[in-house]
């Protein structure tokens, strides 16, 4: 049941990237074009479609390497909720450079809780 309440804002998010894109090339009009990081936007929402879940929740359940469908069986087999993760991860940190920050082999897909541990972690190293 809570399969199909997941995996709709996903395909809402592919169409809204998909309008996004022509508008993009047709005007600066909306404000995702007008506002810093529509690129990147972009990508994350790209890659998140993909990549529907947190790197390091499949690597804490032992499901690494799993295609999403794979990963909706595996769940249900063991009767966890799916690992659904929105934030797109630099895993290198980007610290601006734009090559970085654009590289679609940048990037992973983190649940709230792995980003914001990973976060402080990188925070408290840089100090
Ligand atoms: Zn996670």
């Amino acid at each position: 049941m809570h399969m199909r309440v997941l995996k709709s804002p996903l395909a809402v998010l592919s169409n809204r990237v998909a309008i996004a894109g022509l508008s993009w090339r047709e005007g600066k009009n909306s404000s995702a074009a007008r506002g810093y990081g529509y690129d990147w936007q972009r990508l994350r929402a790209g890659h998140l479609a993909k990549h529907p879940y947190c790197a390091y929740c499949l690597r804490d359940l032992d499901m690494c390497g799993m295609t999403p469908a794979e990963v909706i069986i595996a769940c249900a087999t063991r009767d966890i909720p799916e690992p659904i993760g929105s934030i797109g991860d630099h895993i290198v940190p980007h610290e601006g450079d734009e090559s970085l920050r654009l590289d679609p082999n940048n990037v992973q897909t983190l649940c709230k809780r792995h980003h914001d541990g990973e976060k402080q972690r990188r925070e408290r190293a840089a100090r």
